[in-house]
């Protein structure tokens, strides 16, 4: 069987570069399993389709053509990279993941990138319900103030006006959110590995994820 590295953990907890560079030192495969939750919100967004509405947003989720190339994502051939990070974009990626039609129009689409001669993920419920034999299962996290200190850092950077205070409360939100949901909700499986990464530069958590899958 391919073998898979799946990183789960909470927004803004590092979980994405870390399975991204994991990916490229091992030169495996790479699914962002939360730009898909971001496309189909941004889809939504864009066609005026009311979130409550499950049938509309599943149909949505079934019909989206997208590309990934490299770390840019296209919607019908556009690079939405930049907008699927928006707030918005964000805020309903996190609701509509908790319809159980979307979760389930989005699965053979991502077992599809389990590609020789291998792949690493990362999202909320890539060792639990998407693949569930993953060869290593990891659950990293932070605390929400690193969390914060880190987004806050990085809007900054971008040139992007910031308030430490309302990203906090934002990813409290979507941590409540995520966690508390019926379906495949945001939790440690018994079988992941715990990779704390309070304390960690991007360079350990990395270093440690392949120690682990060399082990
Ligand atoms: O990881 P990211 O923040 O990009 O994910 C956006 C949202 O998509 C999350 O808040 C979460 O609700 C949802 N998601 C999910 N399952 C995944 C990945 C993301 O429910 N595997």
């Amino acid at each position: 069987t391919i073998p898979v590295i799946t990183i789960d953990g909470p927004s803004a907890s590092g979980k994405g570069t870390v399975a991204q560079i994991v990916a490229r030192r091992l030169a495996y495969h790479y699914l962002d399993s939360g730009a898909l939750y971001r496309l189909v919100a941004l889809v939504a967004i864009r066609s005026n389709t009311d979130c409550a509405n499950e049938s509309a947003i599943t149909n949505l989720a079934l019909h989206l053509d997208v590309n990934f190339d490299g770390s840019s994502v296209r919607l019908n051939g556009e690079d939405v990279s930049d907008a699927l990070r928006s707030e918005q974009c964000s805020k309903l990626a996190s609701i509509i993941a908790g319809q159980s039609a979307v979760r389930a129009a989005l699965l053979q689409r991502q077992r599809a990138f389990r590609q020789s001669p291998g792949l690493v993920t990362d999202g909320r419920d890539m060792g639990s319900a998407v693949f569930p034999d993953a060869s290593l299962k990891i659950f990293l996290t932070a605390s929400a103030e690193e969390r914060a200190r880190r987004r806050y850092k990085q809007l900054i950077e971008k040139g992007i006006n910031a308030n430490m205070q309302s990203i906090l409360q934002d990813i409290y939100e979507r941590d409540t959110r995520d966690s508390n949901r019926d379906i495949s909700p945001l939790r440690q499986e018994v079988d992941a590995k715990l990779l704390d990464t309070t304390f960690l530069s991007i360079e350990d958590a990395v270093n440690e994820v392949l120690r682990l899958h060399n082990a």
